[in-house]
């Protein structure tokens, strides 16, 4: 095609100002912000320009005209005003997703947290004195009775808990690891880069599989600060392996008089074992061992926002409320009143499993998974039966954010296959829609772990479908 085709093709473009007063252009500034509706035009004439320019054949003049131009200039209006962070159904089998915003929050604590949001609140006030009081009471007295721990202290959350505790008990001192514990969680938390940023030095012992008493013995001198166990969350060692227990590492430092910390990632406040989970210590358990310091995060197994909370003795929880790197990681009052409706679920065993979203949805029965699945199928068959074929099939949901890698959670999925596209195709669309869905990619079906998917989402899976079928027919 010749240049000056093309050429003649754009002077027919209209101008940003024209469309802008035209009907779609009124319309849009009617329910968007004029500026996203100049930035769509702009952004749908560029696309045209460019199309021209590029293309060897002379596109269609359709192209330049108003019913193509309008719709494209609607679609990219909403997609320009689309919240960038926006809700999303996880049909993963993940259920505390670091990348998908790990633990929901209990309706209880949405609740507290609309109100507190919204009005002035006693943060740091107290109100039976009328003086200056401390944001940190309305959470810790609560810990405490939950944990049976002396005393508290949150922060922004565990990565860093253990930084502040590090920095406080083992500036310029040493702080003694397991080589078998130097883990990376994920979002890029490594145990010896910690250590190194809170200015502690790390002193390895024992190796990978295998660490004994002896090897801490050894290394102890006056320049030990710390006894540092890191809860190894994200990954288990199976065969010829060794570890030294809590209770015998703090054993070793009442002996030798320094202080034993655990890092323990998840801390879960209840026994998961009666329902089929692999026992894990709860937080009780480890404080009663007699640890001097023990960190977790406020959103995995506990259910509750993004927190970092340390509990220990009052002294040395003295010590670390009192370094000025405490004020840097402080919490502020939304997560402080989502902090304390969580913790308030505790106090009521009978209902706290079905309350706390992490903890329901980690011990849904397999049955009730199953109709859920069914109910799913049901719908999706009626409407979908040309475009995919479907079916129920078991999976294994996983915890998650780092917490119980060896527990496999028996799941149901449905299982996607599209007809006349791919799947990798169906996973494109289903993560573009305004509602997401994101599933597992399984060889060339698309499973869909219904264990994460609440009931009141199972509408919005089948409205994102379909939307994806709109997709496929356009193109
Ligand atoms: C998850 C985890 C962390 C990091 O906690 P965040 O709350 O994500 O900062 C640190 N240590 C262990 C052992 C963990 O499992």
């Amino acid at each position: 095609m010749g240049n000056e085709e093309k050429q003649s093709l754009l002077r027919k473009l209209p101008q940003v100002d024209e469309l802008l007063r035209a009907e779609v252009g009124s319309e849009l500034q009617r329910e968007y912000p004029r500026r996203i509706v100049v930035e769509a035009i702009q952004k749908v004439l560029d696309d045209i320009r460019k199309k021209i320019l590029s293309s060897s054949s002379l596109p269609s003049e359709e192209i330049l005209e108003a019913p193509y131009l309008s719709e494209r200039i609607r679609e990219q209006t909403r997609t320009l005003n689309r919240r960038n962070l926006r809700p999303l159904i996880n049909a993963t089998g993940v259920i505390l997703h670091t990348n998908l915003g790990r633990a929901l929050l209990a309706e209880e604590a949405w609740e507290d947290l609309s109100i507190i949001a919204t009005s002035y609140c006693n943060l740091e006030f107290d109100l039976a004195q009328g003086v200056r009081g401390n944001r940190y009471s309305h959470v810790e007295e609560l810990l405490c009775r939950l944990t049976g721990a002396e005393s508290a202290v949150v922060v922004n959350n565990n990565a860093g808990a253990v930084l502040l505790t590090l920095n406080t008990l083992a500036r310029g001192k040493e702080v003694v690891v397991s080589r078998g514990e130097l883990v990376e969680i994920g979002g890029s938390f490594r145990i010896p880069e910690v250590m190194r940023g809170s200015g502690a030095l790390l002193v390895e012992v024992g190796t990978t599989n295998k660490t004994h008493l002896k090897d801490y013995q050894k290394v102890i001198s006056e320049k030990t600060g710390l006894l540092l166990k890191v809860h190894r969350s994200n990954f288990q060692m199976i065969g010829f392996t060794s570890e030294v227990g809590l209770p015998e590492l703090v054993e070793l430092g009442r002996e030798k008089g320094i202080p034993v910390m655990e890092d323990l990632g998840s801390g879960c406040l209840i026994e998961l074992s009666p329902f089929g989970l692999p026992g894990e210590p709860t937080v009780s358990e480890v404080v009663k061992s007699g640890v001097e310091v023990v960190s977790f995060s406020g959103d995995k197994l506990l259910g509750g926002p993004q927190a970092g909370i340390i509990l220990g003795r009052k002294e040395t929880l003295e010590r670390i409320k009192a370094n000025p790197i405490h004020r840097a990681l402080r919490i502020d009052k939304l997560t402080l009143t989502a902090l304390e409706s969580t913790l308030r679920l505790y106090l009521d065993q009978e209902t706290v499993l079905r309350k706390i979203p992490a903890l329901r949805l980690l011990t849904t029965p397999l049955d009730a998974v199953h109709q859920r699945a069914k109910r799913l199928l049901r719908r999706l068959k009626k409407k979908f039966s040309s475009h995919f074929e479907i079916e129920v099939v078991d999976t294994l949901s996983q915890v998650g954010g780092g917490t119980l890698p060896q527990a496999n959670i028996p799941s149901k999925a449905l299982a996607l296959k599209p007809i006349g596209f791919s799947v990798e195709e169906l996973d494109r669309r289903l993560r573009g829609a305004d509602l997401p869905v994101i599933g597992r990619l399984n060889e060339d079906r698309l499973l869909l772990d219904i264990r994460t998917v609440q009931d009141t989402e199972l509408k919005s899976v089948e409205k994102t479908l379909e939307s994806t079928l709109y997709q496929t027919t356009k193109k």
